[in-house]
């Protein structure tokens, strides 16, 4: 999604663009996930408390978090960085720069609808649930934190009667819920087949089942090698999601990023269930209604490229989700989906020029949030490549915090870019 969102803010600009993707456009983690448009939800993973968290987590075999331990000095770095992205100040520092892409999430979705790309959209809120009402505060808070950031979220404190007005599928066991009511959702598969369609449409060449097997740079660009010959581009972005990491360091370029993979459920409906997008909270499980379906979605592994399904940990997502909405007839059998989100060891966006390659840039990182930052990463980038300098919006997202020696470099504004 975002390598397709950032081809039409290319595309819409005048740029002359071509899509290279390995297998089907919108196939890999854009396919099967939640869903939610969430700026209020910009809180970096790395943060205070959540080492210990994980520690305590990695004793359950059905928790939402998992570490498969590997011996690899990569990964052992990228927990060092990790580390260092949870302490307070840092965290708080990722906050700012993740919301200032973030803020314009919404607009940038809009355009997208008014530019001509058709894609679901919905736009009733994050229903919060909670079984122990002791934790509301903490959300309320952290949308508190937005508030002061800029962030209108329309926040609603809701007990158990208030809830069940609203949403009468919430099951017994819930205590409490808070709707933030500015946050929203979309079937991501449609939005990147709308991304294909509008791209096709506005003549942009879209090469499917074209693997990047090499980049080259030529002195005035870059040559990118697939299975079926090379092409050659001005400038290219790489926004190969959890795969980045490999394509950026052939070319020398170092991001310490892991995959995060998470699971999820799709089942039909006829309407029945909820009418929102559900956050279960405990459970740090997502339930998001689309026309005439419901997906559950969550779990976080870190277990390197590997997009195999745990039976174990999807029941359990199934199974706790069932403690918070009632007559849910979903199982772990309902089209089982594995998705790996790109997770940088700092947990915030990598987007932006790489001041050491010209003509290079990158577009990933973007961990939880790759449907609810795509169209505004899509924009912020692509004015970055057409005029030549990041915007204030990228300012703490550039691929260069990773480099240890800075390069200043000209840039100049591209004829062809692949993305
Ligand atoms: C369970 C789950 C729930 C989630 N829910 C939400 C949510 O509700 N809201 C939200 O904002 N985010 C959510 N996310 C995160 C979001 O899905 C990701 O951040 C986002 O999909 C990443 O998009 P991407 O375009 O960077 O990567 P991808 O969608 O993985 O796309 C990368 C593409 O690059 C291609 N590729 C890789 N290597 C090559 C190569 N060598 N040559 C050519 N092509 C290549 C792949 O085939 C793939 O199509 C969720 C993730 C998961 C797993």
């Amino acid at each position: 999604m975002v390598g397709l969102a950032t081809a039409w803010s290319l595309a819409r600009r005048g740029v002359r663009v071509t899509v290279i993707e390995r297998d089907r456009c919108g196939g890999a983690t854009s396919a099967g996930n939640a869903g939610w448009v969430t700026p209020g939800l910009s809180h970096p993973v790395p943060a205070p408390g959540v080492l210990l968290q994980s520690l305590r987590w990695m004793l359950d075999p059905e928790s939402p978090f998992l570490i498969r331990p590997r011996l690899d000095p990569r990964l052992a770095e990228w927990g060092l960085l990790f580390a260092r992205a949870c302490r307070r100040a840092n965290h708080r520092a990722g906050l700012e720069a993740t919301y200032a892409l973030a803020r314009s999430a919404t607009e940038a979705y809009d355009l997208m609808a008014a530019d001509g790309v058709a894609f679901e959209s919905h736009s009733d809120g994050l229903l919060y649930l909670v079984c122990d009402a002791g934790h509301l505060d903490d959300y309320a808070r952290a949308y508190d934190e937005m508030a002061r950031l800029g962030f209108d979220g329309r926040v609603q404190l809701l007990d158990r009667d208030e809830l069940t007005r609203l949403e009468p599928s919430v099951g017994t066991a819930v205590r409490g819920g808070l709707l933030a009511g500015a946050e929203r959702h979309v079937r991501p598969e449609t939005v990147c087949s709308g991304l294909v369609d509008w791209l096709r449409d506005a003549g942009a060449n879209v090469e499917e089942q074209a693997a990047v097997k090499a980049l080259v740079p030529t002195g005035d660009g870059w040559s990118v090698r697939t299975g079926s010959g090379s092409m050659y581009f001005d400038h290219v972005v790489l926004a190969a999601g959890a795969w980045t990491t490999q394509l950026a360091r052939s070319v020398g370029v170092r991001l310490p990023m892991e995959a995060a993979k998470g699971y999820s459920v799709t089942v039909p409906t006829a309407g029945e269930g909820p009418s929102r997008p559900l956050y279960l909270t405990e459970a740090k499980t997502a339930a998001s209604p689309f026309d005439g379906a419901l997906r559950l979605a969550g779990t976080l592994e870190l277990a390197g490229l590997d997009l195999s399904v745990n039976r174990r940990r999807l029941e359990a997502v199934v199974r706790a989700a069932g403690r918070y909405v009632d007559g849910l007839r979903a199982s772990a059998t309902d089209s089982a989906w594995a998705g790996l989100r790109p997770m940088p060891a700092d947990g915030l966006p990598v987007v932006g020029a790489v001041a050491s390659r010209p003509g290079l840039s990158l577009a990933t990182g973007h961990n939880l949030l790759g449907v609810t930052l795509a169209p505004a990463t899509g924009e912020a980038l692509a004015r970055s490549i057409v005029d030549g300098h990041d915007g204030p919006e990228l300012a703490g997202l550039s691929p260069d915090r990773f480099v240890r020696r800075r390069h200043r470099v000209e840039r100049r504004r591209p004829a062809s870019v692949a993305a």
